[in-house]
């Protein structure tokens, strides 16, 4: 596993343990690669994606002067206008999914990934529900495999692609983005550099806390 230590490139400065992955949302262009490259690297099925881009305020002009500066607007409490946001699994300190899942499928491990056990999903979606970040996928046709509750199969999310990051790889999203919009490293590395990029978050104290636990003071 990586040491943590190194730097690949801009987007991706360390992996492994306490490793974290979080957008730059000034930095999103919409382009769908990161939706490509996932699919393509872990064969995720058709109807389902890993990663989404959610467009907010689609349409809006931000607050004036701050049209290009989204993260930046929602800092000093103003309209970011539209706004293209990568949603996938932050793999969160404070984790709704792993608190309501009734079969312990979901957990938190130590090195600070959170993940799925496919043999113990009952396919509740109580996960989907919990979730703030719409992280959990499902499929459109039931497998037949966690059918003892609910009706869509078991479920399946992003990993921050673990193996790859075991081997000293980012994830495939982040090292395929051609603007670096997704963030991989510690938590201070990642509020260093939207500092350095003058950029900020899209999430609110409260999201935050979910994602970072006791380091979203990181980003204060
Ligand atoms: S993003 Fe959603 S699925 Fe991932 S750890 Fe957080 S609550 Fe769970
Ligand atoms: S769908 Fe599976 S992972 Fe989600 S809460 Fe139910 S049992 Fe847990």
């Amino acid at each position: 596993m990586s040491t943590g230590n190194e730097v690949m490139h801009d987007g991706v400065m360390s992996t492994g343990e306490d490793a974290r992955i979080f957008p730059d949302v000034e930095a999103c262009i919409d382009c769908g690669g990161c939706v490509v490259s996932c699919k393509r690297t872990w064969d995720v099925p058709r109807d389902e994606q890993r990663i989404s881009i959610a467009t907010m305020l689609e349409g809006q002009e931000a607050a004036s002067g701050l049209n290009a500066s989204s993260g930046k607007a929602i800092g000093q409490g103003e309209s970011p206008g539209e706004t293209a946001v990568p949603m996938q699994c932050y793999h969160c300190s404070n984790a709704p999914c792993v608190s309501v899942c009734p079969t312990d499928s979901l957990i938190s491990k130590e090195n600070g990934f959170v993940r799925v056990r496919d043999d113990l999903c009952i396919g509740c979606q109580y996960c989907l529900s919990a979730c703030p970040f719409g992280a959990p996928q499902f499929p459109d046709e039931d497998s037949g495999v966690a059918n003892l509750v609910g009706s869509g199969g078991t479920m399946d999310k992003c990993t921050m692609c673990e193996e790859r990051q075991d081997v000293g790889k980012g994830p495939a999203c982040a090292e395929e983005c051609a603007t670096d919009a997704i963030l991989v490293g510690t938590p201070a590395q990642i509020s260093d550099e939207l500092d350095n990029r003058d950029s900020g978050t899209f999430f609110n104290d409260v999201a935050m806390d979910i994602i970072f636990g006791d380091d979203a003071s990181e980003f204060q």
